[in-house]
């Protein structure tokens, strides 16, 4: 199976812990404009697939207006003929009826809605633009369109107590969606919330609270039927998001739009960030696809290690070396030492991080990386550009 991704960069106002390929700044031509150029991308990069999820995020996609989002989705069901999943990203503050109905129409099977919070003072410290009502509001409508629903948490918010989280988490339960994302805040790059933090006016939760908080998550989503499946997500058996399983494998997809990435025939590609950029890029029949890297056969069993490793079922190495080669039976070597050494778990043929260690995962996931004696040597810039693909793949998923 392989994954197609739209990425529409646009956002109402930027929220205060944003570090993601997004602007504030645009006009509704500038949305017009986009919409053409990423249709025509698409029309120009879409490979011959049978078996694909397709996912729109961003951003905001639920941003557009109903005319541009009528046109953005007839587009896409003429040219992509009953993918697998088709999950659409909203926001609370901009999603209607109006769209819920074209979304339904067009063969959106799964709404994966950006709440964060339904607490209004800790909304205000994220920066969102909703509020908790709103988000409830919005939530119980989409309910009424999508059976299969995902809801977005943060946790580890400045002034969040253990009570605020189990009372988001009960709020979101009630609403019975099929899939709960619940991510920890991380404060990066430059956002409004780094400076907060460096100037000494922003608390984060103590380490024994975040800790807390880590482990109340998966005790009442999983009463009320979510289990999780990734160290951040959880479904009822059957939901989990399809498009992120290609992520967490490590599997081809093609990503279209400012910002996207796509990972086709063991290279990686780069499409530029500034959106007006890759319009006129488009309109003009150059490629928009900036930068482009082969992916050594170390390097690929590495990656898919790492991201497999996020989920509770683990990495198969067998499986792995079927996929890319010699380079992958070395990987084996490598999990059995960790095991010995209490970072990972085996069941049958697969390894895992325990539950005990998911809140220190990626660390044991960096051990991978840095795993020396055996086989796999990992120079500093390898190490660096599996980070840095992990951490692109982690935010799509945001
Ligand atoms: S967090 Fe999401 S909604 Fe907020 S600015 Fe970033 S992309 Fe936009």
């Amino acid at each position: 199976m392989k994954g197609i991704y739209l990425h529409i960069p646009f956002c109402r106002k930027k929220c205060g812990y944003c570090d993601f390929p997004s602007t504030d700044r645009w006009e509704e031509a500038l949305l017009k404009a986009y919409i053409d150029a990423i249709l025509r991308d698409m029309e120009a990069s879409l490979p011959p697939w049978k078996d694909y999820t397709l996912y729109v995020g961003g951003g905001t996609p639920s941003i557009l207006p109903p005319n541009l989002l009528e046109r953005l989705l007839s587009a896409l069901k003429e040219l992509l003929h009953h993918p697998l999943e088709f999950t659409f990203e909203a926001n609370p503050e901009s999603l209607t009826r109006e769209k819920l109905e074209l979304m339904v129409q067009a063969g959106v099977t799964r709404l994966s809605l950006g709440v964060q919070s339904f607490n209004d003072r800790l909304l205000t410290v994220l920066g969102r633009i909703h509020t908790g009502k709103e988000a409830l509001r919005k939530a119980a409508m989409a309910r009424e369109y999508m059976d299969n629903l995902n809801l977005d948490l943060i946790f580890g918010i400045p002034g969040q107590g253990l009570q605020d989280l189990e009372k988001d988490l009960e709020t979101a339960l009630a609403l019975e969606p099929a899939h709960v994302s619940a991510y920890s805040l991380t404060l990066e790059g430059t956002t409004p919330l780094v400076h907060q933090a460096a100037q000494g006016n922003l608390t984060m939760p103590p380490e024994e609270e975040w800790l807390q908080m880590f482990h109340l998550i998966p005790e009442i989503l999983s009463s009320g039927g979510l289990v999780r499946y990734e160290i951040s997500n959880f479904a009822r058996p059957g939901r989990e998001c399809l498009h992120n399983l290609i992520y967490w494998e490590n599997g081809e997809y093609l990503g279209v739009g400012a910002s996207a990435v796509s990972h086709l025939g063991g290279k990686r590609l780069f499409r530029g960030k500034d959106p007006r950029t890759y319009i006129q890029k488009i309109s003009q029949g150059i490629s928009p696809v900036v930068e482009k890297e082969d992916l050594p056969p170390r390097r690929k069993v590495l990656e898919t290690a790492m991201v497999g490793l996020r989920t509770t079922q683990g990495v198969d190495p067998a499986a792995i070396e079927e996929k890319w080669g010699a380079e992958g039976g070395k990987l084996k070597a490598i999990l059995e030492d960790l095991e010995t050494q209490g970072l990972l778990e085996r069941n049958r043929n697969r390894w895992r991080i325990p539950e005990r260690l998911l809140p220190v995962a990626n660390e044991v996931m960096v051990k991978v990386l840095e795993f020396k004696k055996p086989c796999i040597p990992v120079s500093k810039e390898v190490r660096q550009n599996a980070h840095r693909s992990i951490g692109k793949n982690y935010r799509r998923v945001h």
